[in-house]
């Protein structure tokens, strides 16, 4: 006899990235975190916010942030759907479209979370193997026909990114939902947000915790037509997201140019990094994000990663399928890469230049 529901025992509970203090002086490029401050516009409003506006309950749309993200995406406000983290927009979308008789689709490997919230809803999951290269199985995907199909673009761990003509193949194929989840899109070369006005089945998910340095503030946003709206409201906790989010949130992406001095920082030093790690012996997988993947030479993931935790520096290491020869490595600062290279070349971990 349990308290829960059956699929709430049966599920493995969702993994996050381990969190040294930070104070540790740990390195820590393991959860793509933004290694820059947020924007000092953001910094300001959250000093000057006082506690008036914390006594009376808060805009359940949270007017003041869609306006803001409407203004900078050009797209119109009443499209921007507000969230505690873009993961709060996938907790909605699961909770409105999926269940027992509506299945989810996504490719493997991608972000864990899209399974973990299938299983609360207790729909079925159709895991579709990434192609050898990475790429987006787009063809699979169509076929599993899924009340809703998550891509992630880039990817997460991958970095691959799905090209718009892809996705909007992929969204004129399923009958149901496409999620185009892009917490990295910051990073790339290219976004989807076109196909949100084109495909009436389409959702574009962003987040504030990448590319705007506020992972702690949890703040995410979806883009999508009046008619997913609808539906999508009636899904989500009333007051998901307060004042105090929403002020600092809208200051911190209406200071485009503070986003855009950063996100041109670390592409940089994502390229030197790719560079140095290729020197090394590595293959660098090509990645639209802040952070890469890469295959090592020796084949033993759980070892370079313990070998540079050993050393200070904390990445990720997937156990899974096609993940254990591999690591994911955060984008950090000039001496934070500067750091994970030494770490690597003092493990005596594959070639040296
Ligand atoms: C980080 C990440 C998210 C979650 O972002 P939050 O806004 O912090 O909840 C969503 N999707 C992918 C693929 C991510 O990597």
């Amino acid at each position: 006899m349990s308290y829960f529901k059956e699929n709430i025992d049966e599920l493995a509970a969702y993994i996050p990235g381990e969190q040294p203090g930070r104070d540790s002086g740990v390195v820590k490029l393991n959860q793509n975190e933004n290694p820059y401050p947020p924007s000092p516009k953001a910094l300001e409003v959250l000093r000057e916010f006082g506690g008036a506006a914390l006594r009376v309950y808060p805009d359940p749309m949270v007017n003041q942030f869609r306006r803001a993200v409407a203004e900078v995406l050009d797209v119109p406000a009443e499209w921007i759907l507000p969230g505690d983290g873009s993961d709060d927009l996938i907790v909605m979308i699961n909770r409105a479209a999926i269940g027992p008789a509506r299945a989810v689709a996504y490719p493997v490997p991608t972000f864990p979370f899209y399974q973990t919230q299938a299983q609360i809803e207790a729909a079925a999951c159709v895991e579709v193997r990434a192609n050898d290269d990475f790429s987006l199985p787009i063809e699979q995907l169509a076929e599993a026909n899924a009340a809703v199909t998550f891509v992630s673009s880039p990817n997460s761990p991958t970095g691959a990114s799905a090209t718009v003509e892809q996705l909007d193949w992929l969204a004129g194929r399923v009958d149901g939902l496409l999620v185009i989840d892009e917490a990295y899109a910051d990073f790339a070369d290219q976004d989807a947000i076109s196909l949100v006005a084109k495909c009436a089945n389409v959702i574009v998910l962003r987040t504030l915790s990448k590319g705007y340095s506020l992972a702690g503030l949890r703040l995410g946003f979806g883009i999508a037509g009046p008619e997913l709206m609808e539906g999508l409201v009636k899904a989500k906790a009333i007051y998901n997201v307060g004042p105090l989010v929403a002020a600092v949130g809208a200051a911190a992406i209406s200071d485009q140019q503070y986003h855009r001095e950063c996100v041109t920082k670390i592409r940089r030093e994502r390229a030197r990094l790719r560079e140095e790690l290729v020197a090394r012996g590595l293959v660098v997988w090509p990645s639209g994000g802040n952070f890469v993947m890469v295959s090592l030479p020796g084949g033993d993931g759980l070892a370079a990663f313990e070998a540079l935790k050993a050393r200070g520096v904390l990445v990720r290491y997937f156990d899974q399928d096609r993940m254990q020869d591999k690591l994911r490595i955060t984008v950090g600062t000039k001496d934070q890469n500067d750091s994970l290279l030494a770490a690597w070349d003092q493990s005596s971990l594959g070639n040296t230049p």
